[in-house]
């Protein structure tokens, strides 16, 4: 079976422990690569392995730097098909998904951060008369990247692009739930010529591996994507030690549908942020609230629509809902559903486990003998009838469940989206221009979209307020985030 091995110093190595974890196939439910289950001495030679890189890293002109991405970003899109084939059956997504979203994105992100790295600069202030300030803006030195399983490639290149960019090295931890991505692209930074030790990936738990990284005493800066509870931990841990964190955490995304939205644009768009990759991506709306006079008619139309996604073989390319990440996940979503129905509320579609173990398994490259789609599946669900401030309509789901409620005003709507701890992102549907400014200006998210979803320009800054985190990502706030200011001022003779 497929050992994943950790990329260190410039080198495929296994974990010192010698000890592997397993990695499951979502869609058979089958172990099918092992993972290192990476300790403190790992990450302790990674850290090494930076350090020694940095000094050359960070002095190399910017142009080199923005040479060898470009490279990384052309290998990702040679291999596009077979990396969201892998991702697929790594994460349980669609392998369409995959192909279309988190692949392409990955190469994005590789070449919008190896561009960015020329155009970087800093500022010059003028004290009238007296001197001139200038800014240097230095690499901060070995940083620590850590991402989640939900969009794994798409997510850890968004940290890893920009630190490199920056002329920081970098220690990275992937999901150990996902890890497959991040080792085929280990060896995508060999072949494009990425110098030993300034991208350093070591795989393994989040309580060992990860917290090694977050606690290790050389590392100035942690660019962390995962749930609140790990981000309230890590702050914890990082504050003490004066180091830099980027926060990107849980979220639970208000849709506000009004009655003068571009209706059938909406039904689509709503479909897909609902629903898209299972529901588990941070920005999914996964409380819809529609203006009565249409909600009669949205509900019968998104079930209809909601009801025609395919769910099955996520290699399949007609399929649109694959499986969910992991039994641990399945369960949780499932607890949340059965937590919906004691708080009252309706299941209007969905709300099971979905089982297609009669069906083949449709990798011809699978190691697995006769493999069934065993996996963790599960509807989409829609649900009415629950109040906004139930637990159900409060607390991060993060998986293919809705829940649809009327509203009459935009002051009502306006209390319901704001009253959870999150303030991750917002979609509002209408076609009244000054609305639409009213509405983004109150809500409280650090994204708001208006009558679209998921439409990105890496220019943008990208994050969180309230507890779905701080600092933002994108642009060239990223490379600020991994670089120090330092103020010069000389003084006019
Ligand atoms: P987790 O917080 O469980 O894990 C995220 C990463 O942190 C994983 O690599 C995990 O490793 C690692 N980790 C876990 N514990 C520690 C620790 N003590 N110290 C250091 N690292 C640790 O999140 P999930 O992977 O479950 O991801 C889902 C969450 O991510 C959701 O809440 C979602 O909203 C959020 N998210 C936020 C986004 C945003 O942009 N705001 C985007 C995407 C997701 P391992 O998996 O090996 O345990």
């Amino acid at each position: 079976m497929l050992k994943i091995e950790n990329y260190i110093g410039g080198n495929l190595v296994k974990p010192v422990s010698d000890n592997y974890l397993d990695n499951f196939n979502p869609a058979t439910g089958e172990v099918y690569s092992l993972i290192p289950d990476s300790d403190e001495r790992d990450v302790q030679a990674a850290v090494e392995a930076a350090k020694k890189a940095f000094p050359v890293w960070s002095k190399m002109p910017a142009e080199t730097r923005h040479d060898i991405l470009m490279r990384i970003s052309a290998l990702i899109e040679r291999d596009l098909d077979f990396l969201a084939e892998a991702e697929s059956i790594d994460n349980g997504k669609p392998k369409t998904l995959a192909k279309t979203v988190d692949i392409p994105r990955a190469v994005s992100n590789f070449k919008f951060y190896a561009t960015a790295a020329i155009h970087f600069a800093s500022e010059a202030h003028e004290t009238t008369g007296q001197a001139i300030n200038y800014t240097l803006r230095q690499p901060l030195g070995v940083v620590g990247c850590i991402s989640p399983w939900n969009l794994p490639l798409y997510l850890f290149s968004w940290k890893i692009a920009p630190a490199l960019a920056a002329g920081c090295c970098v220690v990275a931890k992937p999901s150990e739930i996902t890890p497959m991505t991040a080792y085929l692209f280990s060896k995508l930074c060999i072949e494009a010529g990425l110098p030993g030790g300034v991208l350093n990936i070591v795989h393994g738990l989040g309580t060992r591996a990860g917290a090694a990284i977050v606690t290790n005493k050389d590392i100035k800066a942690i660019s962390f994507t995962g749930g609140t509870a790990t981000g309230e931990w890590i702050a914890r841990e990082a504050a003490p030690k004066f180091k830099k964190l980027s926060l990107e955490l849980g979220g639970k995304n208000p849709n506000i549908i009004f009655a003068d939205c571009n209706y059938e644009e909406m039904l689509t768009t709503t479909v897909r942020s609902s629903f898209s990759n299972q529901g588990q991506i941070c920005l999914c709306g996964s409380r819809i609230f529609v203006e009565r006079p249409i909600y009669e008619k949205f509900k019968t139309d998104f079930i209809e629509k909601v009801s025609a996604l395919k769910i099955g073989d996520p290699l399949d390319d007609s399929t649109n809902i694959g499986a969910v990440v992991s039994r641990q996940h399945l369960e949780k979503v499932l607890s949340y559903i059965e937590l919906a129905k004691e708080e009252g509320g309706k299941i209007l579609l969905g709300g099971n486990r979905v089982d297609l173990s009669d069906n083949s398994y449709n990798n011809p490259k699978s190691k697995i003998q006769n493999p069934k789609l065993s996996g963790w599946f599960i509807e989409p669900t829609i649900i009415e009838n629950l109040p906004f401030d139930c637990r159900t309509n409060q607390e991060e789901i993060f998986g293919a469940v809705v829940t649809i409620q009327p509203f009459d005003t935009e002051e009502e709507v306006l209390s319901y989206a704001n009253s959870v701890r999150y303030g991750l992102s917002s979609t509002v549907w209408t076609e009244n221009l000054s609305r639409a400014h009213r509405m983004a200006e109150r809500i409280e998210s650090g994204i708001v979209w208006i009558n679209c979803w998921l439409l990105r320009d890496l220019r943008t800054p990208f994050g969180g307020i309230k507890d779905s985190g701080m600092g933002r990502e994108g642009g060239f706030e990223a490379l600020r985030f991994f670089t120090e200011e330092k103020n010069v001022c000389v003084k006019f003779s």
